[in-house]
C-alpha cells in the first residue's frame, strides 16, 4: 500500500525537512482539519499516539481517583491502561460472542455509584451498538469515550464511529487502517471546551507558550507524521473498500468449514476489517500449519486484560470472563491488507481446508 504513494510521501518529507518546524505546526493543523472533516466531527486534535489520546480524553472529562470506568473484557490492553493512568478502576463487561463488541445488555449490571464513563471499543473494525450504549449512558449520566483505534470509517445506523461519544480517541499506529510512519493518534469531539482542554493538556498544560494552566503532558503530534497522514487519509476510503472485498472473499471461501467460526456483522453496523478474525478448533495447530505454508497469522489477543500480570491486583481469575477467555483461546487473525488479491485469499482458505481434511 505504500509503494504507489512513495513519491508523494518523499516530497512531503522533503518539504517538512526544509520547513525546520518539527512538532505541532501547520502540517498538524492541516491534518486535524482533514481528519475532522473525514470523521464528521467539529474538532480533531493530533496526539502522540492512541494510548495518550485515550488518557487525555479521560483527563479532560475529569475522571480520576475513586472513579470506575466500564471497558470491554476483550480489548487491547491500551484501553484499560488509560483508565489506570488517571487513577480510576477498570470494570470489565463481556462482549457479544458473535460480534466481539461489548454486549450492551450486560452494561447495566456493571454500573455502580462510582461509575463515571463507558469506553466502547469498536473491535477489529466493527462499530459497537452505539444507540443502546448511548441510551444507557444518558439514563445513568455517564460519559462515553469511544476507542476508535481499529475502526476509522466504520458506522452504526449511518453515523461514523468516533462521533457518538462525548470525546473519542483513535490511533494512527502504522498497523491501523490509517497508519502514520511511526506513532500518532487523535482525539475527536464536538465539544469545544473539551477540545480546548485536550489541546492544553497535550502541550504541558499550556495555551500560551511558557504560561501553564494545568499540570499537562507532552503528548503532541509530529509534523512529519501529520504530513504523511494527510497523504494516506486520501487513500483510506479506497483501502477500506479493498479490505471489505477481501473479507467477502474470505467469507465465501471459508463458509463450508464447520470448524471455523467466521466474523459476523451486526445488521445496523458496518465493518472496516482492521482485522479478519476467525475462531478455529485446534487454533494453535492451525496457526503452525499455516506458518509452515508461509502464511503469517496473529492472535488478537492471547490473554484478556483481567488475566494479565499487570492487573493481578484486581484479583481476577480464569473463568471470571469466560466469553473473553474463549475468544482469546480460539481466535486467529488471517492476513488482510489493501491490495491483497483473490488468489492470495484462495491460497489461505485452501490451506485451512487442508488442515481439517488431511489427505
Ligand atoms: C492500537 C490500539 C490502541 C492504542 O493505540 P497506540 O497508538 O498503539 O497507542 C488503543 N486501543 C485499541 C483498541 C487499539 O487497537
Amino acid at each position: 500500500m505504500h509503494q504507489p504513494i512513495k513519491a508523494e510521501m518523499m516530497q512531503a518529507f522533503e518539504a517538512f525537512y526544509d520547513s525546520h518546524w518539527f512538532v505541532l505546526g501547520e502540517r498538524v493543523k492541516a491534518f486535524e482539519q482533514e481528519y475532522s472533516h473525514f470523521n464528521r466531527v467539529d474538532h480533531a486534535i493530533g496526539i502522540s499516539n492512541g494510548l495518550d489520546a485515550l488518557h487525555l480524553s479521560l483527563l479532560a472529562l475529569g475522571i480520576g481517583e475513586g472513579d470506575e470506568v466500564i471497558v470491554p473484557s476483550n480489548t487491547f490492553i491500551a484501553t484499560v491502561l488509560a483508565v489506570s493512568f488517571v487513577g480510576a478502576k477498570p470494570v470489565f463487561v463481556e462482549p457479544n460472542p458473535d460480534t466481539y463488541n461489548i454486549d450492551p445488555a450486560k452494561i447495566e449490571a456493571a454500573i455502580s455509584s462510582k461509575t463515571k464513563a463507558i469506553i466502547p471499543v469498536h473491535l477489529y473494525g466493527q462499530a459497537c451498538e452505539m444507540d443502546t450504549i448511548m441510551q444507557i449512558a444518558q439514563a445513568h449520566k455517564l460519559k462515553v469515550i469511544e476507542d476508535n483505534a481499529q475502526s476509522q470509517g466504520a458506522s452504526f445506523k449511518g453515523a461514523l464511529t468516533g462521533t457518538f461519544g462525548d470525546i473519542n480517541a483513535t490511533s494512527f499506529y502504522p498497523g491501523k487502517n490509517l497508519g502514520a510512519l511511526g506513532d500518532a493518534g487523535a482525539v475527536c469531539t464536538n465539544n469545544s471546551q473539551l477540545a480546548e482542554k485536550v489541546k492544553e493538556l497535550r502541550n504541558y498544560g499550556s495555551k500560551l507558550k511558557y504560561y501553564h494552566e494545568s499540570i499537562g503532558h507532552n503528548m503532541r503530534m509530529d509534523e512529519c507524521q501529520a504530513a504523511f497522514l494527510s497523504i494516506k487519509l486520501k487513500q483510506l476510503p479506497t483501502w477500506t473498500i479493498q479490505r471489505q472485498q477481501i473479507a467477502n472473499w474470505y467469507l465465501e471461501a471459508l463458509k463450508n468449514i464447520p470448524q471455523v467460526k467466521l466474523p459476523q456483522t451486526n445488521a445496523d453496523a458496518t465493518h472496516v476489517y482492521h482485522l479478519f478474525v476467525i475462531q478455529a478448533i485446534g487454533r494453535d495447530a492451525l496457526q503452525t500449519h499455516l506458518m509452515q505454508a508461509g502464511i503469517g497469522t496473529l492472535i488478537h489477543y492471547p490473554i484478556p486484560p483481567h488475566l494479565q500480570n499487570a492487573y493481578s491486583h484486581l484479583g481476577y481469575k480464569q473463568g471470571d470472563f469466560p466469553i473473553a477467555e474463549k475468544i482469546a483461546s480460539n481466535c486467529l487473525s488471517l492476513p488482510i491488507w489493501p491490495g491483497m488479491q483473490e488468489k492470495d485469499v484462495a491460497q489461505v482458505a485452501e490451506k485451512i481446508a487442508q488442515f481439517y481434511t488431511p489427505a
